[in-house]
């Protein structure tokens, strides 16, 4: 396949391309050139994709579990079959390296792939002379599953993946700064699912409160910001939709005075900077020991300033730029907050004025504990490097957030850090790793980093409704 920017990019609505009632210009965030159009949603359309998804869910959900598995499984070969182009599309509208825009789709692709393999456990509850009871696990129905920019394709699979499998049937929302991948991942899998079974929308601003709102959706699969992730629970509440919601984070990194520096300072490095820090679960926090604190400080600096940050399109480049404006101005806001208090910058600060949202890898040393930049989530190239004495105070400090989506802890003891992470408030817990997450393992958010699961068993179940039958036995009819 070879996708032109001329092209049109078409909803999949009733597995037919739908151009938009209108359409918006999608950006390079490079550049700040409109590299294509996408169509943006009517409500009528939004209606009739949500008609053609309830349409499709009775013969959907009767479809054998293992037809199902097999049709995810088919998914994920058109996403590794078709990598090239779409990495190529999802680097110029997302800003990320090729490299990291192919590891976005490839790995859309290894988690469908994975995600069909789980099954649906049957529970007997009872099975007496007078009675069997059963629990089993039936479909919702009609899943509006709603993505961020960061991992355009990854999140999405996560959400579609299970849901599919379950037995519903999806209407999907990329976010409007990253559509083009998403509507093209769209157009690819009409040939593969039956019509209606997946539907793909995009559109502007009013299109996720139609969505969170519309009767004919019976649950909304979240991937967002904890502010908009209120504004989503408030809203599916009227009609009590389930929600899985997957928010912001403010993850710590413990580091004790036993690692080996020169080891573990590359490490950190991406823990918080891979994908110029857009990363839920990038470190956003990082407390060293005192006893490390300086050679550490040395070697994360004189690493980061050999990193390249620029095009993702361009070999050699190791960072991109921020997705968007707004969030390029909240990062700059935060960045001009710390240098207005005068904190201590051991590289980096505001960007010049050019063109794309490029923000220079930053890095504070030891601001103070209530600054915005180690309150808040920065979700860009800035980190700030935080000293401790004692591991309690690390761990009180670590837990004192309104977020507990990830944290990790760095030590030569492994054991010792172990026993350090189960006191830590979050959702995942890496000792001696940042970031690693599987199809397999359930991931949720502690706090207000989100309700409920992704992946694994647990988050399968979260797109099915629990229901237990139960059938008397003759015997026991008098
Ligand atoms: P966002 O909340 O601005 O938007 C996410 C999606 O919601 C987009 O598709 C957007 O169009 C849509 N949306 C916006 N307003 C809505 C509303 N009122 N109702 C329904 N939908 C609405 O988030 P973002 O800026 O795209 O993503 C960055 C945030 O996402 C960060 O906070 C990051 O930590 C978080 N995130 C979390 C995870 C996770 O798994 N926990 C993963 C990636 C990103």
């Amino acid at each position: 396949m070879t996708i032109s920017f001329d092209s049109d990019f078409t909803m999949t609505i009733g597995g037919q391309g739908v151009a938009g009632a209108s359409s918006f210009d999608v950006l390079n965030p490079a550049t700040e050139q409109p590299i294509a159009k996408a169509p943006d949603c009517s409500r009528e359309q939004l209606d009739q994709a949500v008609a053609s998804a309830r349409k499709a869910f009775p013969g959907w959900a009767a479809t054998p579990f293992a037809e199902r598995q097999k049709l995810v499984t088919a998914m994920a070969g058109v996403l590794f079959a078709n990598a090239e182009p779409l990495k190529r599309l999802l680097t110029a509208e997302q800003g990320k390296t090729l490299e990291a825009a192919g590891a976005d789709v490839m790995g859309g692709g290894f988690w469908l792939q994975q995600t069909a393999t789980l099954t649906l456990p049957e529970t007997v509850n009872e099975d007496s002379e007078t009675r069997r009871s059963i629990t089993r696990h039936v479909p919702l129905g009609v899943v509006g599953a709603i993505a961020p920019w960061n991992f355009p394709v990854l999140l999405a699979c996560f959400k579609l993946g299970p849901a599919l499998l379950a037995g519903n049937t999806v209407v999907l929302k990329p976010s409007p700064f990253t559509p083009l991948t998403t509507l093209k991942v769209g157009e690819l899998l009409r040939g593969v699912l039956p019509p209606g079974v997946l539907n793909v929308v995009s559109g502007g601003d009013a299109l996720g409160p139609w969505m969170t709102s519309h009767p004919g959706i019976d649950k909304i699969s979240f991937t967002g910001s904890t502010q908009t992730g209120r504004k989503v629970m408030a809203s599916a509440s009227d009609s009590l939709k389930r929600v899985t919601l997957e928010l912001g984070g403010n993850d710590a990194a413990i580091v004790l005075p036993d690692v080996d520096v020169n080891k573990v300072a590359q490490e950190l490095f991406w823990a918080a900077f891979g994908n110029s820090g857009q990363i839920c679960i990038a470190t956003k926090r990082m407390y060293v020991h005192k006893d490390v604190y300086e050679p550490l400080k040395t070697a994360l600096v004189d690493y980061a300033r050999s990193v390249k940050v620029g095009d993702g399109a361009q070999q050699g480049t190791q960072l991109g730029p921020i997705q968007n404006r707004p969030q390029y101005q909240r990062v700059v806001s935060l960045i001009q907050d710390a240098k207005d208090k005068g904190y201590s910058f051991l590289m980096g600060g505001l960007p010049d004025e050019q063109k794309g949202y490029f923000v220079p890898i930053t890095i504070l040393d030891n601001p103070p504990e209530d600054s915005r930049i180690v309150q808040e989530e920065q979700f860009g190239p800035v980190l700030p490097l935080l000293k401790f004495d004692d591991v309690d105070e690390a761990v009180a400090r670590a837990n004192a957030s309104d977020y507990g989506l990830g944290a990790s802890v760095w030590s030569g003891d492994a054991e010792k850090a172990l026993a350090i992470g189960q006191r830590l408030q979050a959702g995942t817990v890496w000792i001696n790793e940042t970031q690693h997450l599987s199809p397999l393992a359930p991931f949720a958010g502690h706090k207000q980093s989100g309700a409920g699961a992704e992946n694994g068993l647990e988050g399968l179940l979260e797109y099915t409704a629990t229901q237990t039958i139960t059938v008397k036995k003759p015997a026991a009819v008098a």
